[in-house]
């Protein structure tokens, strides 16, 4: 039965099993799922959501982020001296908070900081978010559901501890943690919170890098993910220093280490794998493992991670926003960008390319044909852009003028699974008001903390 119906000038439908944009299409709801993308009009007295210059199209699949760190270090990192590949800042500054806010924020300012992440999320175009965060975190899921989120969350696996720079400036650790008493959590938090495709909230496997991890502890988490029938994903090839360790450690590149240790599939996503070589890539490509592009967060720090080098290797490959901002048409914008950059060409990196990696490839990744699409059968996680905006009209191609004219301010609505969170900029589902006080007030307490220890620097 038609729950809803609602109507745009453009649908970014699906035609012949691809993307197309579709003109004067209604989208039918049946709840949770479309019913139908048709030219037929609804009969009369069926209640239409209309948007005249509307573009209805999927919500995003925001593939990699860490919604709690968006808030909480919000202009913090930005702009910081770094040499090139030595995260200074992450091991200054940002670790060194990362443990002051797990110590000292309440139950009630962890929850606030974390809607404030997923509230930013949804109001930038995720409505499906694969997100990493620590055990101890797992209000992740109640959050998300009072937010009216579809998520897979991943709590971090690791071996190491006492992450620090040592001398020459190169991460250093201990392995001192108990990695497989971190799985164990995570096999109960699966069995207590994974709740399939019909449900908002999946589990993931999440062991935390292939250099903090040791190699028998990624052996048993895909051993787990291959038994438990979920997602595996990993922060992979980020840096040269990785690369390194793994060449010196085990004598093998970062493809054959990822191989050795069972991190590669089709339910693997690893996330960045900018230091990829080619021939590492082509490994990627043949055993159909996914990578989630993040280039917005590594262009901060002065590396061009190119989207378009991945999808031209033949990998699947899907967006995500990382921790530094959570406006997806702003992470697709500076995608395209690097990306024709990188190769010094115009037609790469284009408006149709991203808009589908961060739709049907991103779904495709998280093994969900139901998600990422419109058309009939999928779910009803939708966003309507409303292009009657001076800077969006006229319009030759709605999706050019969104990726390279847009931004989030242009969303007009948010649907996720049947659901409508956001109408014409107001978030429906919590008190944003109330959520920027509470969450601004935690990271305040922790800067003034991070002041107080000469992390941080005295006021900006
Ligand atoms: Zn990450």
């Amino acid at each position: 039965m038609t729950t809803s119906v609602i109507a745009g000038k453009y649908v970014l439908g699906m035609r012949d099993g691809e993307q197309a944009v579709l003109q004067d299409h209604y989208v039918y709801i049946d709840g949770p799922k479309i019913e139908a993308v048709t030219r037929d009009a609804p009969a009369a007295g069926q209640a239409v959501i209309r948007y005249e210059h509307g573009l209805v199209m999927p919500g995003f699949v925001n593939l990699h982020a860490h919604c709690l760190r968006g808030g909480l270090f919000r202009g913090i990192p930005d702009d910081l001296e770094m040499d090139p590949w030595v995260p200074t800042p992450v091991y200054r500054i940002l670790l060194p908070l990362t443990g002051i806010a797990a110590q000292k924020l309440t139950r009630d300012e962890l929850h606030a900081v974390t809607a404030l992440g997923m509230i930013d999320l949804v109001k930038g175009g995720t409505t499906t978010l694969l997100d990493m965060w620590h055990h101890g975190q797992e209000m992740f899921f109640d959050v998300a559901k009072e937010v009216g989120l579809r998520t897979v969350g991943a709590p971090f696996i690791m071996s190491a501890s006492n992450s620090r720079l040592g001398a020459d400036s190169n991460p250093v650790w201990d392995f001192g943690n108990d990695g497989m008493a971190q799985l164990a959590r995570s096999i109960a938090l699966f069995k207590a919170r994974d709740e399939g495709r019909d449900g908002l909230a999946q589990v993931a496997i999440g062991p935390h890098a292939t250099d903090t991890c040791l190699p028998e502890l990624l052996r048993e988490c895909r051993k787990t993910a291959d038994d438990l029938g979920c997602l595996l994903t990993t922060h992979f090839a980020q840096t040269p220093q990785e690369l390194a360790l793994l060449q010196a450690r085990y004598g093998m590149s970062a493809s054959g280490y990822a191989r050795d240790t069972g991190l590669l599939g089709k339910n693997v996503i690893l996330a960045h794998a900018g230091c990829a070589t080619d021939p590492d890539l082509k490994v990627l490509a043949e055993t159909g493992t996914h990578v989630v592009n993040c280039a917005f967060g590594f262009a901060r720090e002065g590396q061009n991670f190119p989207y378009a080098r991945f999808a031209n290797a033949g990998v699947n490959t899907g967006i995500g926003t990382d921790s530094h901002g959570m406006d997806l048409l702003g992470e697709l914008r500076v995608t395209g960008l690097l990306s024709k950059q990188y190769f010094h060409k115009a037609h790469t990196g284009t408006a149709r390319e991203l808009m589908r990696a961060a739709t049907l490839a991103g779904a495709d990744a998280l093994g969900r044909p139901d998600l990422g699409r419109v058309q009939p059968g999928a779910k009803a996680d939708l966003l309507v852009f409303d292009l009657f905006k001076p800077h969006l009209q006229p319009v030759w191609d709605p999706l050019k003028n969104l990726v390279w004219k847009g931004h989030a301010g242009d969303i007009a609505l948010v649907m996720v699974h049947g659901e409508t969170v956001m109408r014409d900029g107001k978030f429906l589902k919590m008190d944003e008001g109330a959520v920027m006080r509470k969450a601004a007030g935690a990271a305040k307490k922790i800067w003034d903390i991070g002041v107080e220890r000469g992390i941080l620097p005295a006021g900006c």
